[in-house]
């Protein structure tokens, strides 16, 4: 005679919804995904190249913009192109540009900004209106 499994189960106290199609969810609490081929495709889709790609950009331009906030401690502070590129600043990325009439091209992270002024070296500024 084998001694009985224990129920180890938890108890159902509500209905999931699977994160792939929304459908109700049946056995385990802790399940996430109404079927294997759910949460296939679920997981595929975030870890797809589009996905990653966003997330690139989004964290070089974000960390862009942190850089320049560490640095700009008085909202317009001149920098050199060394100084910033040793934090990981990457010139490839950012989010808007701005000329001015006599063709100054100023480049920003969100509302921080910067404008290259002599060579190797730029201003930081902070965008005032959106
Ligand atoms: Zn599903």
């Amino acid at each position: 005679m084998t001694p009985a499994k224990k129920d180890i189960s938890p108890a159902i106290s509500e209905i999931k919804a699977c994160l792939e199609c929304g459908d109700p969810i049946k056995g385990r609490a802790d399940k996430k995904f109404c079927s294997d081929q759910c949460r296939v495709t679920y997981n595929n889709r975030l870890n797809s190249d589009d996905t990653n790609y966003l997330r690139n950009v989004n964290y070089t331009l974000r960390k862009n913009r942190r850089i320049l906030v560490e640095l700009n401690t008085n909202g317009k502070t001149k920098v050199s192109r060394e100084k910033l590129m040793r934090k990981g600043f990457d010139f490839g990325y950012f989010t808007s540009t701005y000329k001015t009439k006599d063709g100054a091209i100023y480049y920003y992270c969100y509302e921080q900004g910067y404008l290259p002024i002599e060579k190797e070296y730029y201003l930081l500024v902070v965008k005032q209106e959106f």
